[in-house]
């Protein structure tokens, strides 16, 4: 089962990765998770991208690719993963696809969490995470209209995509992804 898990920040990509992850007992694989790791660690990785995060843009993808390459490579994604956050713009798409096709394991089936923006803005607004102002988020909603809503069409043509409605409980949206992947 491999899997990308698309929409804007907010939309519940990190809480329906995790039940997922173990229900199908593959990695959820988070590139503002490796991201923030990275930036704890203070790597020369994370050095280079933090100035992005806190400005809520994108960070560039010589980075971003990178880590998914080297995450990829490791033996827990053997049967599968859900990728969370990636790919983020078309050319990260392409850039996904071509790297997994090298490896003959191509993508199953790109959700797409739907969710309205004034929803998505109260969410953020809760949630307090440090990239989590007002400013940030508007700009991170900007940058999502901007280069990740293309990414929803690439995978509508490669016929991929299933759109999943993201409002309601967790457990309802969380039983309405599994239908889209069964
Ligand atoms: P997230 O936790 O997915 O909201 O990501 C937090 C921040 O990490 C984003 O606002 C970006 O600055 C950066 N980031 C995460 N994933 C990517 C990506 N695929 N491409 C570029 N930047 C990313």
């Amino acid at each position: 089962m491999r899997i990308v898990l698309l929409g804007a920040p907010g939309t519940g990509k990190g809480t329906q990765g995790e039940k997922l992850s173990a229900h199908f007992a593959i990695p959820t694989i988070s590139t503002g998770d490796l991201l923030r790791q990275a930036v704890a660690d203070q790597t020369a990785l994370g050095v280079a991208a933090k100035t992005a995060m806190d400005a809520g843009q994108l960070v560039a993808d010589d980075i971003v690719v990178g880590m998914i390459r080297e995450r990829l490579a490791e033996p827990d994604t053997q049967n599968g993963f859900i990728l969370d956050g990636f790919p983020r713009s078309n050319a990260q798409s392409e850039t996904l696809d071509a790297l997994l096709q090298d490896i003959g394991k191509p993508l199953h089936r790109v959700v797409h969490l739907d969710v309205p923006n004034s929803e998505i803005m109260d969410r953020l607004l809760a949630r307090k995470r440090a990239d989590d102002t007002e400013d940030t988020i508007r700009n991170r909603l900007s940058v999502y209209e901007a280069q990740t809503r293309p990414v929803v069409d690439y995978y509508r043509a490669a016929g991929k995509l299933a759109v999943v409605e993201g409002v309601g409980s967790i457990d309802e949206i969380y039983a309405r992804i599994l239908d889209a992947l069964s």
